[in-house]
């Protein structure tokens, strides 16, 4: 039923209409004030008492109705710890950063230029949703060299892959949709996919990931998509075998499961043998597989610029909703960068960034068994830039941050990353942008303080 108009407010939602009004009422109220602050004065000589301190200088911070949607909201647990540990005396490794040390600077700079000289007036114009046909191009080509067979329109350009996890929880869940996360997950999936309000279930894991098996038709049927990471997993480090990956696709396409692959480390892998990714194998069996790519981890994530790869009744929706969204991403961005990576850039390039973060995740592991106490397992990862670590039963990680905090030192407490029952011994290690000495010392107080915790 339509919500009926009153005099004083207008209806501003059909299901919470007296609410609206109430709310609409009460900010019009309070936008009076600054202009009313108090008694209006009265007309006569010019007072000499010191002027009440006006109204003004309250800061004024009018609210509105928000949404059920935006009501569930909550802010990111890294972001919150990330503010603790701005100070630059706090060695963190809490943050997902990758290390500046890798960003190809110059080249940037150049491409930038490069493009503006030649194509300024097509950089900074409006553009097409699906992306700079080029750059498009560019991106399926480098999948098919890695097995997949896509064309280009299977292709949509977005402004990070974190927008593309928005776009498809956009257009692929309903409120109580199933949707399938492995234990435990990519936080930011699980915040970008939560405003849609699905219904989680999370596919057993173990030291492997997620285990094949556990995708039984009572478990996954019926669910929207699966989210994998397949590549040194966020955030657990974790790389599926071969031998899963063939039995994921397998059981998804038995399921008519879609799979998003979600693989922003691909190209950072550091150790081992390299595996076929989820795309490429799924031709094979039928499955639906939908590939999430980002050029943050191989470039630089202030670039905001990634992609998805789909079926072209997929890529279709999700360019009505990017539409909706932003119109296009950035034509200068690109362009620029597709300055960078058409003539092979990456393939020198890339082997520095393994390299530098191979160095990382060595002095990292080194650490750890120097100084963790006994009863502490993490993982080993063969590329990426994630440790996680389980601690002995006893030890809560988040009252762990705590003291670690106090003693200037940072990390992820694990529960967060869980859309189910989390465990809270568990924690996620960032080691690319600390040096060595602070990670030798930060892991060093962090493995006193756990051998401190009180059984
Ligand atoms: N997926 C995963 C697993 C990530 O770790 C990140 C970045 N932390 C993203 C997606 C988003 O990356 P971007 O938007 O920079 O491409």
């Amino acid at each position: 039923m339509p919500a009926k108009s009153t005099g004083t407010a207008p209806a501003l939602s059909t299901g919470n209409g007296a609410a609206a009004r109430e709310t609409a009422f009460f900010c019009r109220k309070r936008m009076l004030l600054p202009i009313f602050p108090g008694p209006r004065p009265r007309a006569g000589p010019a007072s000499t008492a010191p002027a009440a301190r006006p109204i003004l200088d309250k800061k004024f911070e009018p609210t509105c109705v928000f949404s059920e949607r935006a009501r569930q909201l909550t802010s990111s647990a890294i972001r919150e710890i990330l503010k603790v540990t701005e100070q630059p005396d706090v060695i963190s490794f809490a943050g997902g950063l990758p290390s500046p040390d890798g960003f190809p600077v110059d080249v940037v700079r150049q491409a930038y230029d490069r493009v503006l000289a030649t194509s300024a007036r097509t950089a900074l114009q409006y553009g097409p949703t699906e992306g700079y046909a080029p750059l498009r191009a560019w991106v399926a080509d480098s999948l098919n060299r890695r097995g997949a067979s896509v064309t280009p329109e299977e292709v949509l350009i977005v402004s990070g892959s974190q927008q593309g996890l928005d776009l498809l929880g956009k257009v692929l869940i309903d409120p109580g949709s199933k949707v399938l996360v492995e234990t435990p997950s990519y936080l930011g999936a699980l915040q970008s996919f939560s405003l849609y309000q699905p219904q989680f279930v999370s596919v057993p894991g173990d030291d492997g990931g997620l285990v094949p098996e556990s995708l039984t038709p009572e478990l996954a049927g019926g669910g929207r998509f699966l989210y994998a990471l397949p590549n040194f997993q966020n955030p657990t480090g974790r790389t599926l075998a071969r031998p899963r990956r063939e039995a994921l696709v397998a059981a998804a396409a038995r399921l008519g499961l879609p799979v998003i692959e979600d693989d922003p480390y691909g190209d950072l892998r550091y150790a081992g043998r390299a595996e076929p990714g989820l795309l490429a194998l799924a031709g094979e069996c039928g499955a639906n597989v939908i590939h999430l790519g980002s050029f943050s981890k191989v470039l630089a994530p202030g670039l905001r610029l990634g992609y998805i790869c789909a079926s072209r009744p997929i890529i279709h929706k999700l360019v009505q909703a990017k539409q909706a969204t932003d119109l296009h991403t950035a034509t200068l961005t690109q362009m620029a960068v597709h300055e960078i990576v058409k003539d092979g850039f990456l393939d020198g390039h890339l082997p520095r960034v393994r390299e530098l973060y191979r160095q990382q995740c060595g002095f990292m592991l080194d650490a750890l068994q120097r100084a963790f106490p006994a009863g502490t397992r993490w993982t080993r990862p063969e590329g990426g830039m994630f440790v996680w670590v389980e601690l002995p039963p006893h030890v809560d990680s988040a009252e762990l941050l705590q003291r670690a905090v106090r003693e200037k030192v940072a990390f992820v407490p694990g529960a967060p990353f869980y859309a189910g029952a989390p465990a809270h011994n568990t924690l996620r290690l960032s080691f690319v942008t600390v040096p060595e000495e602070k990670i030798r010392h930060g892991i060093a107080t962090l493995g006193r303080l756990i051998a401190d915790t009180p059984a």
